[in-house]
């Protein structure tokens, strides 16, 4: 029988061993043994399903497989040391040279310079469109398009996506419909039922949710999947055992973990929205929000992540992010700690300001990853900065 979403979290499990232990143990090994030689005969000759060696599968990492499969309705999935390992993993082993990729002028840092610096080695090219320009991607498109990659709600500067819109445009034309779905986790948002091929997470984000590891994973259709697998258990890409079980441990509270951020988010976000120090707030759950609706349709809630603009541009922002307290000025997103970065100064600096703006960057921008402390605290922390 088909279980909620909270139950798979917690109950989808490793076969016991022998010791009948209640949660599932760590298997720190590199390899596996076999019975005899037909066994391994067998084995190689993939005429049976079992484990041989860490870089291929390992039982932490397909526990987590198989939980993040059933959250977003995928067949197969494979498990990486990072994020953009799984990202650039799935690129590789879909994309040959000769090859076009559309996607959104605002994406994520390094999936934007793999794009743009490294696949052009292989002579991939990629064409963007504007996140809030929908009709222009179809223009982009060429003979030789093979991939739609996004990413919805965006970072830093959360738009969001239609996804309905987007996976007709990839049906239409027989394009693969790749989605970066790290922000909404697949608590909040299943892309495949919108028509996404595949779906990849960061889990160093909400996923884990408390800063502790790096890994990434790629779900979606078998077919798609089994490329991409073999392509990965040849390069080596692959998550240790002991980050595989840090994080199925983490996917068992994740509904109340993300609950709880975008309740706080939501609060904060509304908050600013009348604060006289603010030009500008965007969040996804914020009628304000120009794809409220939009957000409203596919997700479930709006997220951990709020963006405002600090009225006194650059300047003000950096002021605002001197001042900050309690929370942390760090590059990570989706912990437990709430993080307030400004791009314009920090992460984006080397940039002008006109080439910000082209990605959807201002001035005195800031973002907040809200976290689980007491809301009152958060406000509070960002009150006095402001002030
Ligand atoms: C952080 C992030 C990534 C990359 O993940 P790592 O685990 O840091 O490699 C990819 N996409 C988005 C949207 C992210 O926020």
């Amino acid at each position: 029988m088909k279980k909620k979403f909270e139950t798979e979290a917690i109950r989808t499990q490793m076969e016991r061993s022998q010791n009948l232990e209640h949660s599932s143990p760590i298997y720190m090994t590199s390899s596996f043994i076999f019975e005899d030689a037909e066994d391994m005969r067998a084995s190689f000759a993939e005429e049976k399903e079992r484990n041989i060696y860490s870089r291929y599968s390992n039982p932490n990492s397909s526990e987590l497989i198989a939980k993040i499969c059933k959250m977003e309705g995928a067949e197969q999935g494979f498990a990486y040391a990072s994020g953009m390992s799984a990202v650039f993993s799935t690129l590789a082993a879909l994309l040959n040279a000769g090859d076009h990729v559309v996607s959104s002028k605002s994406i994520f840092g390094s999936t934007h310079t793999l794009f743009t610096r490294f696949l052009p080695k292989w002579n991939i090219s990629t064409s963007y469109f504007d996140t809030n320009d929908l009709s222009a991607i179809e223009g982009l498109i060429k003979p030789n398009t093979k991939i739609l990659y996004v990413e919805t709600p965006t970072n830093p500067g959360v738009d969001v996506l239609d996804l309905e819109v987007l996976g007709k445009i990839a049906k239409k034309h027989g394009l693969i419909f790749i989605i970066d779905n790290c922000f909404a986790t697949p608590y909040l948002q299943q892309p495949i039922k919108f028509g996404a091929d595949l779906v990849i997470h960061s889990g160093t984000k909400l996923l884990d949710g408390q800063g502790r590891v790096l890994a990434g994973i790629t779900v979606g259709s078998g077919e798609l999947m089994d490329k991409v697998y073999r392509f990965s258990r040849i390069t080596g890409p692959a998550l240790s055992p002991f980050n595989a079980w840090v994080l199925s441990r983490s996917l068992e509270t994740l509904a109340v973990r993300v609950d709880r951020h975008c309740e706080n988010a939501l609060k904060l976000a509304t908050h600013l929205e009348d604060h006289d120090k603010i030009e500008w707030v965007k969040y996804p759950f914020l009628k304000s929000h120009p794809k409220y609706e939009v957000a409203k349709r596919q997700m479930k809630a709006g997220g951990c992540v709020v963006a405002f603009e600090v009225k006194g541009g650059l300047e003000a922002g950096r002021k605002f992010f001197d001042r900050i307290q309690l929370l942390s000025l760090s590059a990570n997103l989706g912990d437990s700690r709430s993080i307030v970065t400004h791009p314009a100064s920090t992460t984006h600096s080397k940039l002008t300001s006109e080439e910000r703006e082209a990605v959807g960057i201002s001035d005195g921008m800031v973002r907040v990853s809200v976290g689980l402390e007491h809301i009152d605290d958060i406000i509070a922390d960002i009150d006095q900065a402001l002030g």
